[in-house]
């Protein structure tokens, strides 16, 4: 049992007399409303895993200016970083924000490991020349006598080498004419491992833009989205301001993405340039909305008899909320039922690196998702973010984004 008034607060701070309102950590008003949203206190039923004790924590942090305990910080560490929480909160508490404040004034130190997986994600050169020897392993039989072997457990990298498919090696064109008459241009983000692990759906991407006439850019120079980095308390600077640079340069109608967790990230860049920030983020558009919104009329697809859950990743529901766009986009496909999977607000334990960082919770998470799937009895599962999707798809749910199911049914 947890006590709402166990803990010591400290006196609301005066809010900023400008820009948008950013609640301080110390204006939690204690009431609770946030727990049973939170994932991590429906897994361990405890005060100290709930949003409101971690709350304290962080005011402990940035507002205090007090150290906080190893346990404390166990429990901070506990987070999915889900921020089911911010949508619930009467005090409109900016959790992600303020987590990932307390997160770099931690200073966290990462380790090697994931010092080395933080290097490979943000330097494409690099991550591009390693790429054919990665799938060389795979194809190989060294997979399967490592995995044997169980030398990956012991280097603490077989939860992330489970997870991986085959990459693309090559690189995408930088300009996808529409062949149609041509409506306008709109760049597309790629991301960073998406880029090599989810061609697909960027090849669907390209393929739906072109076909409701728009021309697509692919800006080389553009990197990851630095979502990693900054939840994992490093900085993100130099990849934000890089993204918003490349980006801006580009005379587009919309820059698109396809992965709502780059795209939560995207939509909340700043920058000690707020001007650019805000023409990069004005310009942003998560793929569903803008295919929907600028869907021709004469546009028909194929029918399709079935029923398809959609599984609403955090990112997308918790920060872009948008979801409703997908639901619409999918129901133009003649004969398809389309349908919310059930429990839709609880986070599959995918949570970026989360999966990685905590296996034992985030597979306890995922089991709770496949219970939803199996109770939702559809045909097809699909989700908007990548990270989900292939977590999902290693505990055997068979996931798909929404556009390669749409890209299937075009008639071209
Ligand atoms: S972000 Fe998610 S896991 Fe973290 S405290 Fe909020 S609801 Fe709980
Ligand atoms: S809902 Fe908001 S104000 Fe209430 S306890 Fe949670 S963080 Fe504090």
């Amino acid at each position: 049992m947890f006590d709402f008034i166990d803990m010591e607060f400290t006196d609301p701070a005066t809010p900023a007399s400008s820009g948008p309102y950013i609640p301080d950590a110390g204006e939690c008003l204690r009431c609770g409303m946030c727990v049973s949203a939170c994932p991590t206190f429906r897994l361990f039923q405890s005060n100290e895993e709930s949003p409101r004790s971690r709350i304290r924590s962080i005011s402990k942090i940035l507002v205090e200016n007090l150290p906080i305990t190893e346990t404390e910080r166990r429990h901070l560490d506990n987070c999915v970083q889900c921020r089911a929480c911010e949508t619930v909160c009467p005090s409109r508490m900016a959790y992600g924000e303020l987590f990932d404040q307390a997160q770099a004034q931690l200073q966290v130190s990462t380790k090697l490991l994931g010092k080395l997986a933080l290097w490979f994600i943000e330097n494409k050169a690099w991550r591009r020349k390693l790429m054919p020897l990665l799938a060389v392993y795979l194809k190989s039989g060294l997979q399967k006598t490592l995995r044997w072997s169980g030398i990956l457990k012991k280097l603490g990298v077989a939860e992330a080498e489970a997870l991986l498919g085959k990459p693309a090696l090559q690189s995408l064109a930088e300009h996808y004419p529409t062949g149609t008459v041509k409506r306008g241009k709109v760049a597309l983000f790629t991301g960073c491992i998406a880029e090599h692990f989810d061609r697909d759906t960027l090849q669907a991407a390209i393929k739906l833009l072109n076909v409701i006439g728009y021309d697509v850019i692919i800006p080389p120079e553009q990197g990851c989205c630095g979502a990693i980095h900054q939840h994992n308390g490093q900085s993100a600077t130099a990849l934000i301001d890089n993204n918003i640079a490349v980006f801006n340069a580009l005379n587009v109608d919309a820059v698109v993405h396809t992965a709502t967790g780059c795209g939560a990230m995207l939509s909340e860049y700043r920058s000690e340039h707020s001007e650019a920030a805000g023409l990069f983020r004005q310009r942003l558009q998560d793929i569903n909305a803008f295919l929907l919104e600028h869907w021709p009329d004469d546009l028909q697809l194929l029918p399709l008899n079935g029923k398809v859950a959609v599984h609403e990743p955090c990112s997308q529901r918790n920060v872009l909320k948008n979801q409703q766009s997908v639901y619409a986009l999918l129901q133009k496909i003649p004969g398809l039922s389309v349908i919310p999977l059930p429990d839709n607000h609880i986070c599959c334990g995918a949570g970026g690196s989360y999966m990685l960082t905590h296996p034992d919770n985030a597979a306890q998470l995922r089991a709770l998702k496949q219970q939803a799937i199996s109770v939702a009895q559809v045909d097809g599962v699909v989700s908007g973010n990548f990270g989900c999707a292939v977590y999902l798809n290693a505990g055997d749910c068979k996931i798909e984004h929404p556009l390669l199911l749409l890209a299937r049914q075009l008639q071209v």
